[in-house]
């Protein structure tokens, strides 16, 4: 601990943001860096606790009291060094991360909690900066080949580590360029997609072969990757959306957000935002944009946040979200004590500029005009009762409380179901668990087929970038195991016992 006295002398501070009204009349990010006073401040606050339950909270098992030391020292190097060996991707979880750690900081008991998301994003930009990170080629390749179908942050992971193992990795991906959700679903705003160019280009040097316009189970035969390869990763993420199956569901004006979202990505690197190719089932060939729009956004969770900001962007006439849920309480209740994270309500940047929220509301029905176009919503008011452990347990209509509400666009943001069983899982043959993701222990990340192993969204369903890069690592560990008997790449486990 650099500065003993931190946390007394210095409270919470964030970096500030560039302006409402400025930053949605484009698409880039709008957080702006500490000033290197901020920075020095703010690593100061960490109190070196003897058990750092931040490691916990995170995922990866980040080792946050030594970087921030080392960042408090302006060891950029000690930094960088500490960070990438538990975390192959900082530039992104310090972007993007809801930072389970941060509220697993022993701080945030009764003061808030130190920015480590903040602190990471710095970092690895300084560590970028100070050409502190360089391509990692391994000394020695084993001559096993490895494919890994899928290019989110979970397949990214098990390629990189793979590939510092020494085996020759091949990511295929069937879209058009490689991120996954990182480069699809994310937009801009969050993540602006050079940092996504920054770390591809990285992997390139560093070995690893990217193959987009690669769909396994479609235009590249399954078959033939189990002859080729000695193991394969299957990283195709969590795909199919959760639709809302009442009258007017089909029609025109109702989408599933990742469509509206992808279809702006695309439009934000010059590419045919309806270039969609063959490969996911019910893509609306049209282009959907909020420009004029009542957009209802429904679900009121991390995607729909960002179908809010983006139709902003576009210039939507209003913008309400809903949600079925009662609204959440403001801060930690006795049912969600530290250091748990905690389900209380989440105010996000896209929410700052702009937008209605409801909650504790059902949709009825999608109402339309004669020619077939969304018009209107009709909603209901529910009435929640709770569990012992004061969850939201069940609901009621309110008798009487059905209105509906203008809506030329709804975007429906309810989450994934499963991954897509048609094209590559069915051709496997991989057997699928009780939520339809692909079955495998955290423990083992083996599916039922010889040498075919799984990480991320499609194994765990639909979670976080921190959790799909833990699984990648973890993952890559095991499949070094596989081909050789043992393995060099860490675990979150030992990078555990080492720190304490
Ligand atoms: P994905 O990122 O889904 O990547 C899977 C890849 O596999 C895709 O590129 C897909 O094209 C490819 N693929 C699938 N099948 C095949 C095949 N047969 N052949 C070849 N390629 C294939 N998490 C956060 O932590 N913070 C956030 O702010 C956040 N925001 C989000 C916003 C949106 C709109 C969404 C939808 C999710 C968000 N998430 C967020 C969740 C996070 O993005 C995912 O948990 C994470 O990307 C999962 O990583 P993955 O690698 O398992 O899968």
């Amino acid at each position: 601990m650099g500065k003993p006295t931190g946390f007394m002398e210095f409270t919470r501070s964030l970096p500030g943001k560039r302006p409402v009204e400025e930053r949605i009349k484009d698409y880039n990010e709008f957080v702006n860096r500490y000033s290197d006073q901020q920075l020095n401040q703010q690593a100061s606050r960490c109190m070196n606790c003897g058990v750092p339950f931040c490691h916990n909270g995170c995922p990866l098992g980040n080792v946050i009291p030594e970087f921030n030391d080392a960042v408090y020292r302006k060891n950029w190097e000690e930094a960088y060094s500490i960070l990438s060996s538990t975390n192959n991707f900082p530039e992104f979880t310090g972007r993007i991360c809801p930072a389970p750690c941060e509220t697993a900081c022993v701080l945030g008991i009764n003061q808030p909690a130190i920015t480590i998301e903040e602190i990471e994003k710095h970092i690895i930009e300084i560590a970028f900066e100070k050409g502190l990170v360089k391509a990692r080629k391994p000394n020695l390749r084993t001559g096993k080949k490895v494919a890994v179908i899928g290019s989110g942050p979970a397949g990214l992971a098990a390629a990189a580590q793979l590939n510092y193992a020494g085996h020759s990795v091949t990511v295929y991906e069937r879209d058009e360029k490689p991120g996954g959700l990182l480069r699809y679903g994310i937009p801009d705003f969050k993540l602006e997609k050079w940092v996504v160019e920054r770390r591809v280009s990285l992997m390139e040097e560093e070995g690893v072969v990217f193959k987009c316009h690669a769909n396994v189970g479609g235009n590249v035969k399954v078959n033939d990757l189990l002859r080729e390869y000695q193991a394969i990763v299957l990283a195709g993420g969590s795909t199919v959306p959760r639709t809302l199956n009442i009258p007017g569901h089909d029609l025109k004006g109702v989408y599933p957000a990742m469509q509206f979202l992808k279809q702006q990505n695309k439009r934000n690197y010059q590419s045919d935002p309806l270039a969609f190719g063959d490969i996911e089932s019910n893509i609306h060939h049209e282009a959907i944009l909020a420009n004029g729009k009542h957009v209802v956004v429904i679900g009121g969770g991390d995607t729909g946040s960002d179908c809010v900001g983006t139709s902003n962007r576009q210039g939507a006439a209003s913008i309400t979200q809903l949600e079925l849920l009662p609204k959440p309480p403001e801060g930690r209740t006795p049912y969600m004590p530290w250091p748990t994270y905690p389900m209380t309500l989440k105010t996000s940047t896209s929410h700052e500029e702009g937008c209605g929220r409801e909650w504790a509301v059902a949709t009825k029905e999608f109402v339309g005009d004669a020619n077939g176009q969304l018009k209107a919503l009709r909603i209901v008011e529910l009435q929640w009762t709770s569990s012992s452990d004061g969850r939201p347990a069940q609901f009621a209509e309110v008798p009487g409380s059905e209105r509906e509400i203008p809506c030329e666009l709804a975007l429906l943001a309810m989450g994934f179901l499963h991954p897509q069983k048609e094209g590559l899982l069915a051709e496997l043959g991989v057997e699928l668990d009780e939520r339809g993701n692909v079955k495998a222990t955290e423990k083992q990340y083996q599916t039922n087929i010889p040498k075919v192993f799984t990480a991320g969204d499609m194994r765990r369903g639909q979670s976080l970038v921190v959790w799909a890069i833990s699984e990648g690592r973890e993952c890559a560990r095991k499949v070094d195991e596989y081909l050789l008997g043992q393995s060099v790449l860490e675990t979150k486990d030992a990078m555990l016992s080492l720190a304490i």
